[in-house]
């Protein structure tokens, strides 16, 4: 299988991996602790090199384990964390960046992200972000769960303008986003990160995707991940701690859903006709 993998632009041009992986709940059970490093690990060789973290996670526990699961590897990835809204004030997310850097062993992260939107006033953490992006310890900041309004108040702040992402919650059993974030991130040149693009493991029991996966000869994960990845503009960071569903999301990104597919998705999944507000897990 190829490590040669796709990628989407950031709006300064940098390329960042299509496919990435989420470590939300890793770190968190010592007995599985190995076996979620090797999962990183692989995937970071099978080319899936954005990773994606955040403080919240394991109350730092996760930070800990991905820093561990990247020694050797730091400057093959494309590292994302994100920082508490209660965090999220001018002083506090410098605060909370030095501890996840510290956690995760490096001296920068590359995107880090307000986890959503809290009471601090975007301002504040606009400044903050920028402060630390002058001081080289992020080289990106962006958002997470932001739905259309929230970005267009961000995005005319001064400094807002810089927003390098949005990560948000995408799958096909969750479109909302289609109506109108999807087509207005794609008109500004800003990426989508789309997490639980397997819907937390959550997909329903029984579905067109059955079928499609019969028909290809892979699974009902792979199907509604590669549904996620048609899209343009946007990556996804599915969270496996099994090195073989690593595998098998990696294989994802070459599947190719048909016509019939996606029409047969569409009837039962059904695209949004109108607004339906963000929802976040
Ligand atoms: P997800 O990636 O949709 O689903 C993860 C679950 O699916 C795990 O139980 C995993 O099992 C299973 N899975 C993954 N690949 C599989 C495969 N090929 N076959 C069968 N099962 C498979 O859900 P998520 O963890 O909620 O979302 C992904 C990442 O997005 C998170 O880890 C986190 O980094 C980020 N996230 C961000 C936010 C936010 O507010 N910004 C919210 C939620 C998540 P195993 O682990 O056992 O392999």
């Amino acid at each position: 299988m190829s490590t040669d993998i796709a990628s989407i632009a950031l709006p300064g041009g940098e390329r960042i991996a299509k496919l990435g992986q989420g470590t939300w709940e890793m770190g968190e059970r010592a007995s599985r602790r190995a076996d979620e490093i090797a999962a990183l690990r692989e995937g970071v060789a099978l080319g899936m090199t954005l990773i994606d973290t955040a403080e919240m996670y394991g109350d730092g526990a996760t930070e800990e384990l991905v820093g561990e699961a990247l020694r050797g590897l730091r400057d093959e990835v494309f590292l994302v964390s994100k920082v508490y809204p209660h965090n999220a004030s001018r002083r506090g997310v410098e605060r909370a960046c030095e501890a996840s850097l510290a956690r995760l062993g490096t001296d920068r992260i590359d995107l880090y992200l307000l986890h959503w939107r809290g009471g601090v006033p975007f301002e504040e953490t606009v400044e903050g972000f920028e402060a630390l992006v002058r001081a080289g310890k992020i080289r990106h900041w962006g958002v997470s769960n932001f739905d259309v309004d929230d970005m267009e108040e961000l995005v005319a702040l001064p400094g807002g303008a810089a927003c390098a992402a949005n990560q948000i919650l995408y799958n096909v059993a969750r479109r909302g986003p289609e109506f109108d974030l999807l087509p207005w991130s794609l008109a500004r040149g800003m990426p989508v990160m789309a997490y639980s693009p397997v819907d937390h493991a959550r997909l329903p029991k029984r579905s067109p995707l059955d079928d499609i996966a019969a028909g290809h000869g892979v699974s009902v994960w792979q199907v509604a991940l590669a549904w996620v990845l048609r899209a343009r503009g946007v990556c996804a960071i599915p969270k496996a701690a099994r090195i073989e569903h690593v595998r098998e999301n990696r294989a994802a990104l070459d599947l190719k859903l048909g016509e019939t597919d996606l029409a047969a998705l569409d009837a039962y999944f059904k695209p949004p006709r109108g607004k339906r507000a963000l929802e976040m897990l």
